[in-house]
C-alpha cells in the first residue's frame, strides 16, 4: 500500500512537471515576441543545415570519402552539432541583468565582488550586505551605497539612475531597448541569438563566434573541393572532345556548380564577417572593454576626460583573460572607475624597463 502510494505520489509530480512545461511552452507560443525569437532559431537551423547538406547533396566523392574515412564526416558533424548546441547555449543565456543582481543582494549575505583596477593596491574587495548593513542606516537602500561607492566621489545619483528601469546602474551597464531591462557590462544585442551580450555570456559568445568560423572554414574547404573537382572534370571532357570555345564552357556548367558557386559566395562573405568579429571580440577581452565602450566612448560619462589609449578597466592582459574566460557562477562583479591619478600613470609611454618587465601583463 505504502509503494502504491508513492508510486501515486511521483506519478502526479510527473504529471504536474508535465503541466507547467506544456503551460510554458503554450504561453511561449501565445506570446509574439517569443515566436518570433522561436522563428529566428528555426531559421538559423535551416540555414546551417541547407549549407552543410547541400554539399553532401552534390558531392559524390564526398560521400565516397565517408565510406573510407568515417572519422573524418564524423569529426565535422561533430563540428556542426557542436556549434548549434552552442549557439542555443548562448541564446538561452543570461547577460547578467542589473535587475537580477540587485534582488540577489536582497537575500540574505549575498556576496558582491568589487573590483579596483588598481595594479599595486588590493585587486578585489569582497563586502557583504551585512557588512554594508553595519556601515550604514539600512534606510537608503544597500543597492544604492554599494553602487554609488564605485562612482568618483561626489557623483549624483541621478546621473546614473536608468529611466525606464528606474534603478541605479553600476558603471559598464546600459539599459537595452530590445530587452527592456539594464545590462551589467553591456556589450551589444545580438539579433541573430535574440538576447544581449553582457558580462553572463561574453565568454559563451566568443566561444559561439569561434566554433563558428571553424565550421565555416572547414564547409568552404569542402565547397571548393567539390568545385575544384567539376572545373577538372570539364577541362578533360573539353581536351578529350576538342571543345575549347566559352559557349562549350557554358553547356558544361550544370545547375548544381551554379548552386554551389552562389553557397560558396555567400559563405566566403560569412567566413570574412566572423573572421573580423573573432578579431575584434579577442581583442575587446585582452583590454577588457566592450563594444558599446569602444564606439561611444566619447558619449559615455565615465569615460570621458580618461586618456585615448587608455583602458580603463584593463588589468593586465592574463588577468583580463582570467576574468573573461573562468565562470563567475552566480556572483555579479561590479568594477569600480579607477582614480584619475591612476588612469594618468597608465597614460605614459611605454620604456625598455616597461617592455622587460611585462607592464602590459
Ligand atoms: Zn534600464
Ligand atoms: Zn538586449
Amino acid at each position: 500500500m505504502a509503494a502504491a502510494g508513492v508510486c501515486r505520489s511521483s506519478a502526479r509530480g510527473d504529471l504536474e512537471k508535465l503541466y507547467e512545461c506544456c503551460s510554458l511552452l503554450c504561453s511561449d507560443l501565445c506570446d509574439r515576441a517569443s515566436r518570433s525569437s522561436w522563428g529566428l532559431k528555426a531559421a538559423m537551423v535551416l540555414l546551417h543545415v541547407t549549407f552543410v547538406g547541400v554539399i553532401f547533396l552534390f558531392d559524390a566523392n564526398l560521400i565516397r570519402k565517408t565510406r573510407e574515412e568515417p572519422w573524418f564526416t564524423a569529426v565535422y558533424l561533430v563540428v556542426f552539432v557542436a556549434t548549434l548546441v552552442q549557439y542555443f547555449l548562448t541564446s538561452g543565456s543570461s547577460p547578467g541583468y542589473v535587475i537580477d543582481a540587485m534582488r540577489a543582494g536582497n537575500g540574505s549575505n549575498t556576496t558582491y565582488q568589487r573590483q579596483s583596477n588598481s595594479r599595486n593596491g588590493n585587486i578585489i574587495s569582497s563586502m557583504t550586505q551585512n557588512q554594508l548593513e553595519r556601515q550604514s542606516s539600512y534606510s537608503t537602500s544597500f543597492w544604492s551605497k554599494l553602487v554609488m561607492d564605485l562612482y568618483p566621489p561626489g557623483s549624483a545619483i541621478r546621473n546614473w539612475t536608468c529611466t525606464y528601469c528606474n534603478i541605479i546602474q553600476p558603471p559598464r551597464a546600459k539599459h537595452c531597448h530590445d530587452c527592456d531591462k539594464c545590462v551589467l557590462q553591456f556589450d551589444h544585442h545580438c539579433v541573430w541569438l535574440g538576447t544581449c551580450i553582457g558580462q553572463g555570456n561574453h565568454c559563451r559568445f566568443w566561444w559561439y563566434i569561434f566554433e563558428e568560423t571553424i565550421l565555416c572554414v572547414w564547409t568552404v574547404v569542402l565547397y571548393i573541393t567539390f568545385l575544384h573537382s567539376e572545373i577538372v572534370k570539364a577541362c578533360l571532357f573539353c581536351l578529350d572532345f576538342g571543345m575549347l570555345t566559352i559557349s562549350a564552357w557554358a553547356d558544361l556548367i550544370r545547375w548544381k556548380d551554379f548552386i554551389a558557386i552562389v553557397l560558396l559566395a555567400l559563405l566566403l562573405f560569412c567566413l570574412i564577417f566572423l573572421l573580423l568579429l573573432l578579431v575584434f571580440h579577442s581583442y575587446l577581452a585582452l583590454t577588457n572593454q566592450t563594444t558599446y565602450e569602444m564606439v561611444r566612448r566619447h558619449r559615455i560619462l565615465y569615460l570621458r576626460g580618461i586618456p585615448e589609449k587608455v583602458h580603463p578597466f584593463s588589468r593586465g592582459i592574463s588577468k583580463n583573460l582570467y576574468t573573461f574566460c573562468c565562470p563567475r557562477g552566480s556572483r555579479y562583479t561590479l568594477e569600480a572607475i579607477p582614480r584619475m591619478e591612476e588612469l594618468e600613470e597608465r597614460a605614459r609611454p611605454y620604456t625598455c624597463i616597461d617592455i622587460i618587465s611585462c607592464r602590459c601583463c
